[in-house]
């Protein structure tokens, strides 16, 4: 009864603005992926690891159920999730900010002037924690896509959206008048990995922060 040799599985986002970062990074790091083309998931040839490739929204659940053991997502979608999951590293890539955007022609009051406004956001948690803590109600709708045209179309008064340039804010008659979060892509883990586990996962870490120097 031979013990299987132990391995780190790693939940990354599987298309999108992660996943050319993500793959990098391994890579920098001495991880080669086998043909990743349409998979589900791959493995390394130089690591022991297996790689799965998911929507980043799910990524949280599959590490706190340790379908995973680690993963790479944003702070945005880690917090929005608010699953037990901890953070190892800050990566450096994906940052971007959750903000509270208004119409451009308005002028900001504000947090209290959004006191009974309609909020159009994807994060209907963090907006609501927003809310709690500034002692204001707001009536959150949550969209999953295109929240930015909200307010164009009668649907919100206000929105709360992920944010690097603002052009797509700017483009849809918007400003950027609050930022609610702070957010780059992080290494998260699950909270039982076993010994071998975590020595893998010191050895990646140590390869992860020499990548981060050389590039400073
Ligand atoms: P999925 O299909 O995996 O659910 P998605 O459409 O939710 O993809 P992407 O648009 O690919 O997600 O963004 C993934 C992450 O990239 C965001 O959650 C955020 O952490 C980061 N990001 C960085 N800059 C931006 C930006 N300007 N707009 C949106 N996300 C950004
Ligand atoms: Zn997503």
């Amino acid at each position: 009864n031979a013990e299987k040799p132990s391995k780190l599985r790693i939940a990354i986002q599987k298309s999108g603005r992660l996943y050319d970062d993500s793959v990098k990074l391994l890579n920098e790091c001495g991880i080669e992926l086998r043909n990743v083309k349409d998979r589900l998931k791959t493995e390394s040839d130089t690591f022991p690891m297996e790689v799965f490739f998911l929507r980043d929204d799910d990524i949280p659940q599959y590490v706190e159920d340790g379908v995973a053991d680690i993963g790479i997502v944003g702070e945005n979608v880690l917090f929005e999730k608010n699953k037990k999951a901890e953070i190892v590293e800050k990566l450096g890539f994906g940052k971007c900010r959750l903000s509270l955007a208004i119409p451009r022609s308005e002028t900001y009051q504000g947090v209290q002037s959004l006191d009974g406004k309609r909020i159009a956001t994807s994060y209907p948690f963090l907006v609501n924690e927003f809310l709690k803590k500034n002692n204001i109600s707001g009536e959150v709708h949550e969209i999953s896509g295109s929240v930015e045209i909200a307010p164009g179309i009668g649907l919100a008064d206000v929105v709360v959206d992920l944010v690097s340039s603002g052009s797509t804010l700017f483009m849809n008659g918007l400003k950027e008048v609050e930022t609610i979060l702070q957010s780059q892509s992080v290494l998260i883990k699950n909270n039982k990995l076993n010994k071998e586990q975590e020595i893998l996962l010191d050895k990646l870490l140590f390869r992860i922060k020499a990548v981060k120097k050389a590039k400073r």
